[in-house]
């Protein structure tokens, strides 16, 4: 087993490439697992869907074997999957009825989806992943989302053979009980977990909610390990990929709070994580166990392969690793020397 991502933890340099509870363009997947896993990532949270978990693998396959090719070491990443406890923006697709498209209409929609979801005929689900930006756009309001809650144990079933190592649950205030259906729900899968990351915004009355879901984690059968091993994820702007030191002071202003509770686990920055997260985390003496990063990352790996479905060609693999690499060694740089991150437990 790749105990990697373990020591990351302990060692406050904790990185995750989050590739996004709705993004299920299979092609795209797999090739932002195969540059961030070459680029040294401790995990990949991706979507809870068997095929989804597949491409990662897939990824996976191919990076390890250029790490060979490269004569390079290569670690797998743990494969991370994410679930809400009731309706969640990270879990939506957005539709409108092209029918009723104007010819006459800019098509304002196209250009502003980071991922290519749109085109004349309508949006891609595979692609969408739910991210809002195409709403505003449309001068008819014709833009709308549908939002889907997947049945846990089902799903449990369906990922038991996938070998996923770690979950992640979004969770609100006032989701109490839409989180315990969905814990009790998925039973005897949780115990082969490495790690659990709860992942919440801010919000009012958010220290009950998590201390609740902190209690109702520690009075499970989990494992010890997977019971010490839980993240507390602050997700400053959820979905977020803009690039100014603004965004990403949300997360760190949130991450701030969380850290006074003195919960059990680690506490970890997304939600508006970019290029600034990890300089400004360390100037503020943030006992962090690490970042994550979204859509900033896998923008910065779409600039290599600007068709999603053509793939990259080797030149373009390589610098996308190593534009990739270079936000993995600056934020584990940067994280390396706060101070001790794990809290209790
Ligand atoms: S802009 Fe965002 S919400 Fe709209 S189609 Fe693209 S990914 Fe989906
Ligand atoms: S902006 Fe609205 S009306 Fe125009 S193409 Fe997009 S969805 Fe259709």
């Amino acid at each position: 087993m790749n105990t990697q991502p373990y020591r990351s933890l302990e060692r406050n340099h904790w990185f995750k490439l989050i590739l996004g509870a709705s993004f299920q363009h299979l092609p795209a997947v797999e090739s932002l697992a195969l540059i961030w896993s070459l680029a040294g990532v401790d995990c990949v949270d991706t979507c809870a869907d068997p095929a989804v978990v597949q491409a990662v693998e897939r990824g996976f396959s191919q990076a390890q074997q250029l790490a060979m090719d490269w004569g390079r070491e290569w670690h797998r990443p743990w494969v991370m999957v994410s679930l809400n406890d009731g309706e969640d923006p990270h879990f939506r697709k957005a539709y409108f009825p092209s029918a009723l498209c104007p010819p006459t209409c800019p098509r304002p929609c196209i250009p502003v989806c980071p991922v290519q979801a749109i085109d004349r005929a309508g949006v891609s689900a595979a692609r969408c992943y739910g991210c809002g930006r195409c709403q505003p756009v449309c001068p008819l309001g014709l833009i709308e989302f549908a939002t889907t809650q997947a049945d846990p144990v089902q799903l449990s079933e369906l990922l038991a053979p996938c070998g996923v190592d770690a979950l992640e649950i979004h969770t609100h205030v006032g989701n109490g009980a839409g989180f315990t259906r969905l814990w009790t729900g998925l039973g005897d899968w949780l115990t082969g977990l490495k790690l659990i990351s709860i992942s919440f915004p801010d919000e009012p009355g958010l220290w009950e909610h998590l201390q609740a879901i902190s209690q109702l984690i520690q009075q499970s059968t989990l494992p010890v390990r997977a019971k010490t091993h839980i993240i507390w994820q602050t997700d400053g702007i959820p979905m977020s990929g803009d690039q100014g030191a603004s965004r990403a002071k949300a997360s760190i202003y949130l991450a701030k709070k969380v850290l006074s509770w003195d919960l059990p686990g680690f506490v970890q920055l997304a939600g508006g994580t970019n290029q600034h997260s990890a300089t400004l985390a360390r100037a503020e003496h943030l006992a962090i166990a690490g970042i994550a990063y979204g859509s900033y990352a896998r923008k910065l790996s779409q600039e290599f392969f600007t068709d999603l479905d053509a793939g990259m060609t080797p030149s373009q693999l390589a610098q996308a690793v190593q534009t990739a690499g270079a936000l993995v060694a600056h934020t584990k740089e940067e994280q390396h020397n706060g101070q001790c991150s794990h809290v209790g437990g």
